[in-house]
């Protein structure tokens, strides 16, 4: 018997999930709240490593796929002092293949391929145990039941109530991010600042990173430490460009011009808190319920989310392909899996935002030699 299983949310996680159910040829639904595939800008870019992302899309059968739209020079990254002095310059060999970059959006579309999404379903509510199933409350009101819902609708999940009352909480520190458009012709300069891959400036408890994007775009994140008093930062309204822009260059005076002149030639602005999960986040088990991703274990932003979400959203959807059963005992042991292995990760980035936007700036360049030579 097919069981009906819908998926909440068509990020990496979801997407992923239904891609390999699909190539199992295992039906499933994914209920996105977007309400269309272009509806808003995916973001930056995401490095995809080898034994995480790169594992998953290799599930998935879309590797070489990948292989050809990603872009391993992306892995490039480049320290500079605040003054501007060149620390560290890391460039990858020509068969470099652990971790290459691929814009958010590219990545979404390679995912979606033949899914038949339905967009614009935000959902609000999941209920477990009702006589047909699990209910599905949708915003506007209407109601669907399935034998298994999953959660892969990220950080302000509406499926995690279902199986946990957790909520993220703000870690202290608060990204604001900015954009350059065409910058190998409209600012050479900074194009070779920025280089193939990224390039990061840290100093007392605050922190400058600008990564190249396909198409000379360029992603600046400007990153700091709020005091600890529940605030999550300045909060001016980010359709304010300039004032924002005044409120970035007064925080980081004194550094170089260069540097600053990411932010000067900045477009818009976004402003993210940057929350996160409990380390070790687990539920006990909820029949016909899980999670995924962002909505099981949200954590800083170091380059694990999508890549877990990613390799997770397989992993979950071979186990249920694979057992003629009910799914509950594939997702059972797949949460145990989950549990164990993003506790690792949320402990390591956890430690690292703490080295990254730190008190003292030699931590962040004692992290990244410690990474680059293990
Ligand atoms: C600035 C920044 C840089 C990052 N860089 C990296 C990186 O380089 N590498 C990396 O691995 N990770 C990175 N991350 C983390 C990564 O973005 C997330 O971990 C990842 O996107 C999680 O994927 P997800 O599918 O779980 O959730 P999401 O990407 O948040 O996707 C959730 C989806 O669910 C939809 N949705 C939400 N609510 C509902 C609802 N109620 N009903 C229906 N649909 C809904 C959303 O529209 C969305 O499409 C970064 C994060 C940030 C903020």
């Amino acid at each position: 018997m097919r069981h009906r299983i819908a998926v909440v949310g068509g990020g990496p996680a979801g997407l992923t999930f239904a891609r390999v159910l699909h190539r199992h040829g295992h039906p499933v639904t994914v209920l996105e709240r977007d309400p269309a595939p272009d509806a808003r800008p995916q973001g930056g870019t995401l490095d995809l490593h080898e034994g995480l992302g790169q594992l998953a899309l290799d599930k998935a059968g879309l590797l070489a796929e990948f292989r050809a739209l990603s872009r391993p020079e992306g892995q490039a990254m480049r320290i500079l002092d605040t003054d501007g002095t060149v620390l560290r310059d890391w460039r990858p060999g020509p068969d470099d293949r652990a971790n290459p970059e691929i814009d958010r959006g590219q990545l979404r579309d390679l995912l979606l391929g033949p899914l038949d999404v339905r967009w614009g379903q935000g959902v609000a509510q999941v209920v477990p145990g009702t006589r047909d199933g699990v209910l599905v409350r949708f915003a506007d009101g209407r109601e669907e039941t399935f034998d298994l819902v999953v959660g892969a609708d990220g950080a302000w999940s509406r499926v995690r109530p279902a199986v946990s009352p957790a909520t993220p909480h703000h870690t202290g520190v608060t990204l604001v991010e900015t954009s350059l458009d065409d910058v190998d012709t409209r600012h050479p300069d900074l194009a070779r600042l920025v280089g193939d891959g990224s390039v990061a400036v840290y100093g007392v408890n605050r922190a400058l990173v600008a990564q190249r994007n396909s198409g000379g775009h360029v992603k600046v994140y400007a990153q700091f430490r709020v005091p600890p008093d529940g605030h999550t930062g300045p909060d001016r309204d980010p359709a304010d460009v300039e004032a924002v822009r005044s409120d970035l260059l007064a925080l980081f005076d004194g550094w170089a011009a260069p540097v600053l002149d990411l932010l000067r030639h900045g477009t818009a602005f976004v402003r993210r808190p940057l929350h996160v999960l409990p380390v070790s986040h687990t539920w006990a088990h909820v029949p016909g319920v899980t999670l995924l991703g962002d909505a099981a274990h949200l954590m800083p932003p170091l380059g694990a989310g999508a890549n877990l979400a990613m390799l997770e959203g397989a992993e979950l959807a071979e186990s249920v392909a694979a057992g003629p059963g009910d799914p509950d005992e594939a997702v059972r042991a797949f949460e145990e899996r989950m549990w164990a292995r993003a506790g690792r990760w949320a402990r390591i980035t956890a430690a690292g935002l703490e080295r990254l936007v730190s008190p003292d700036p030699a931590e962040a360049l004692a992290l990244f030699d410690q990474v680059r030579s293990s």
